[in-house]
């Protein structure tokens, strides 16, 4: 078994961190204070093949495969946490549901443009009465001639804001359960399709989330994604590698802090001396460093499962949980290190501890990570 990445994932990954550090990382003061991202950046980041980097050239993908897309991933989580999000809202989420479930007609019409990020996407699963219970979906999809016409709500939806289309899960039968989901792709144009105003965050500034509301929406047939009824095996497929990447992501944050707080502890003198020599910082710093290096080790195993076909549901539940739990400690670790400045605006940390909140709550709190994983442990009892 070996464990080194291959030589263009390593070259991947240093022409990643470059265009990081010098294209990205000088908006991220901007980004954070006017919680925006300027089109141009978004542009930059498409112009690197940062959207397409995972999905296979024949739809317009850059073919690096899931272990590419997460060493990518690695590297981005060096700027702000929102940039990141734009690709996993868009190519990631909404463009994945359409590759996975999508015939062919339909991936060719859109992925394309997702990838080139000519087009941005969102995913429309959560409801305000449906979040980690997504199966329980009230928004309706009832057949009508040679369309659908769909009526409900989505909260929370990532690119809303900005997105040119949404893919949509809705029930055909709300008695028949999960079973009845479908899933649509709806142009942003659609009429009866109203967009929220964009929702005011804790951290992930930058990132835009906002409401979808459904009014008598008709939807032709050929937008449908898979068959009736297979939406939600969709959406949990698309959220398998979904997880992957924000557990690749968490794992770059968590090494971008744990530098930080190494170099600060080595320039910070206290009682004569850096605190870096005292026991108490460097058990912080020794125990980011274990939960990284074993994070890394999970991402890398579930992405390459994914890259041989393998299902990674249970793995990427596992890993998912385990880097986003530790992005949280490591987060929490570098503030104490940097002390009072690590409270302070006018470093990224501060912004850094609150963009991680997030990791443990979508795409499946940490709790339903638990349950997936339990699940499969106990799928023969
Ligand atoms: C910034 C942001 C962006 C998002 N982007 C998207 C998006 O693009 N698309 C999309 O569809 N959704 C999106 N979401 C929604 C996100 O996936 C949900 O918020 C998440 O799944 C949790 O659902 P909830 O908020 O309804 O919490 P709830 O389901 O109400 O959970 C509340 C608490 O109860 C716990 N809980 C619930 N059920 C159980 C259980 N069975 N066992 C133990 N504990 C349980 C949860 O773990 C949590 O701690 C986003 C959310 C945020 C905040």
């Amino acid at each position: 078994m070996d464990f080194t990445l291959p030589e263009e994932l390593l070259l991947l990954q240093r022409s990643v961190r470059a265009f990081v550090e010098e294209k990205l990382l000088p908006h991220a003061e901007t980004i954070e204070k006017t919680d925006a991202i300027p089109r141009a950046v978004i542009d930059a980041m498409a112009g690197m093949g940062l959207f397409g980097i995972g999905f296979p050239e024949e739809v317009g993908g850059q073919g690096f495969g899931k272990l590419g897309y997460c060493v990518a991933v690695e590297q981005l989580a060096r700027a702000n946490a929102s940039l990141w999000n734009v690709i996993g809202g868009s190519a990631g989420l909404c463009g994945t549901a359409i590759d996975i479930g999508g015939l062919d007609g339909l991936r060719s019409r859109y992925l394309p443009d997702l990838l080139s990020a000519k087009k941005i996407g969102a995913y429309g699963l959560s409801e305000p009465g449906a979040g980690s219970d997504a199966g329980g979906l009230k928004t309706t999809a009832r057949r009508d001639g040679d369309g659908y016409v769909i009526d409900g709500a989505k909260t929370f939806i990532t690119n809303a804001p900005i997105a040119d289309l949404f893919t949509v899960f809705a029930t055909l039968d709300r008695a028949a359960g999960s079973k009845a989901i479908t899933a649509f792709v709806v142009e942003r144009d659609t009429p009866g399709l109203e967009i929220g105003p964009n929702d005011e965050k804790m951290g992930l500034h930058g990132s835009t989330t906002a409401q979808l509301s459904f009014h008598e929406m008709r939807v032709p047939a050929d937008r449908r994604i898979g068959a009736d009824g297979d939406g939600f095996k969709i959406a949990l497929r698309t959220l398998d590698l979904g997880r992957l990447g924000l557990a690749a992501h968490a794992v770059g944050a968590a090494q971008h802090l744990l530098e930080a707080s190494v170099a600060y502890a080595k320039a910070r003198v206290q009682f004569g001396k850096p605190i870096a020599v005292h026991q108490a910082i460097q058990w912080l710093l020794a125990d980011a460093a274990v939960g990284i290096h074993g994070a890394r080790l999970m991402v890398y195993d579930a992405a390459s499962r994914a890259d041989r076909g393998e299902r990674i549901t249970d793995r990427a539940a596992m890993t998912k949980l385990y880097a986003t739990e530790l992005l949280g400690r490591v987060a929490d670790a570098a503030v104490q290190v940097h002390g009072g400045m690590g409270y302070m605006r006018e470093l990224w940390i501060e912004r850094a501890y609150r963009d991680a909140r997030i990791y443990r709550i979508y795409e499946g709190t940490s709790e339903i990570q638990r349950v997936v994983i339990a699940a499969g442990l106990l799928a023969d009892a």
